[in-house]
């Protein structure tokens, strides 16, 4: 049996019209011979009635400090809602199908609300419901823990469940449909004439999802990536190719192509970010004040980016959320943290920048030409990335596309 495992996100499901195109696309696979099964997501986005965020708001709306438990069953409500409207859907266009909440499907995870892992996937549901010939539909991002609580796996976590059914299921392709024509150099709603990138390395497409590609979630690249399972990326809407992610060699007659990584895939951007700037004292000379600041961030368990100590000052960005939290926790142990809210996230993106000169430079130049201010910078093997205040981040990712060329 050929199977394939197809997600459908948020806007994929909101309207009929969209339903429809959906139940089309699921059927066109099954003629090709493909058993399907399905990954949904919520339904729309907040203030649409059943999307994640509209639920939780609401929970929120009673009562602003809810146990995660709790919280955890209200997000799981809207992958439910979806998977089953979609699975009466295809019933109504004469497409048997059945469907599975996260625990029925057999997403086995560890016990950490909002964001649990998943340990493994038993789909012997899931596997009869495709060998008795029926759609089988899954609501994603969410699992079942060891003691049989209802847990959810964080953002993006649909596509995580798409990607461990798929693996466990030993799927063919696994399908992310959404509302763009694949992954692009750039987020298309940012720089209008961002490319659809036809083919990307898992080691590519990990990276850009890493530095806030939001396109598909990093951690269903892993999963992937691990058992070699290739991944699409394509629109519900339009029939473009989309994006093919694999790293199987294309053989020919006489000759087989070896992928290789570009020298820069995309632009990203991450927002909701701040900076906390903090004076050393001159006579500290042995790092008391970092020993002290990181500590008690991880303590505090806040996670810490885009660090920097000098010898007269630490620097680190942490979550906007927890901005004001980390800035107290310094204030108790004596410190005065300055914070610069509202910063955002730029990285170039690629996958073999590594002692290829000039890059840097360019970069520089880019900004420069904007007049937008770098407030930090780092790089590793794979990016390069700048702190920016918030407003300039359109122009600063529109700049570096330009000044990479890669809309030709
Ligand atoms: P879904 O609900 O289908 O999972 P998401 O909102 O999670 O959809 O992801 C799709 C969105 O990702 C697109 O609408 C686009 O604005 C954004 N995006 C960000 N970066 C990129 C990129 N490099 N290429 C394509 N889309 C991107
Ligand atoms: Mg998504």
């Amino acid at each position: 049996m050929k199977i394939l495992v197809q997600k459908f996100g948020g806007t994929s499901l909101n309207t009929a019209e969209s339903r429809r195109r959906v139940a089309d696309i699921i059927r066109a696979h099954r003629d090709e011979g493909y058993a399907v099964a399905v990954v949904v997501s919520a339904i729309g986005r907040r203030h649409d009635p059943y999307a994640t965020d509209t639920l939780l708001d609401f929970l929120k709306s009673v009562n602003p400090d809810n146990s995660p438990r709790e919280q955890d069953m209200m997000l799981a409500c809207g992958e439910i809602i979806s998977g089953v409207i979609l699975s009466a859907q295809l019933s109504a266009f004469g497409i048997d199908s059945k469907f599975f909440t996260g625990a029925q499907a057999g997403v086995h995870t560890d016990g950490n609300f909002g964001a649990a892992h998943i340990r493994n996937v038993a789909p012997r549901a899931v596997m009869e419901c495709l060998q008795e010939g029926r759609v089988a539909v899954v609501a994603g991002f969410q699992g079942v823990s060891g003691d049989g609580e209802l847990t959810t796996l964080g953002r993006g976590g649909s596509d995580t469940t798409a990607a461990a059914l798929a693996v466990a299921l030993n799927a063919e392709c696994i399908d992310i449909f959404t509302d763009v024509d694949g992954v692009m150099t750039a987020d298309p709603r940012i720089v209008k004439d961002a490319r659809l990138i036809d083919a990307l390395t898992y080691n590519e497409i990990c990276q850009l999802a890493r530095e806030g590609a939001k396109i598909v979630h990093p951690r269903a690249v892993e999963i992937a990536m691990q058992k070699g399972v290739p991944l699409r990326v394509r629109s519900t809407f339009s029939d473009s190719r989309g994006t093919m992610v694999s790293d199987r060699w294309e053989s020919g007659a006489e000759e087989v192509t070896i992928r290789r990584d570009r020298l820069i895939a995309g632009i990203t951007h991450t927002t909701q970010i701040s900076r906390i700037r903090v004076e050393k004292p001159v006579e500290d000379t042995r790092g008391e004040a970092e020993l002290k600041v990181f500590k008690s961030m991880a303590q505090a368990g806040i996670s810490v980016d885009f660090i920097n100590v000098q010898p007269e000052a630490i620097l680190y960005t942490v979550a906007a959320e927890s901005a004001h939290r980390a800035a107290g926790i310094l204030r108790e142990q004596g410190m005065e943290p300055q914070i610069e809210a509202d910063c955002a996230k730029v990285a170039i993106v690629g996958a073999a920048m590594t002692g290829i000169p000039g890059v840097m430079a360019r970069v520089v130049e880019a900004f420069h030409e904007q007049g937008i201010p770098i407030l930090q910078s780092g790089d590793s093997y794979t990016n390069i990335w700048c702190l920016v205040k918030r407003e300039y981040m359109e122009q600063a990712v529109m700049a570096l596309h330009a000044k990479f060329q890669l809309a030709d």
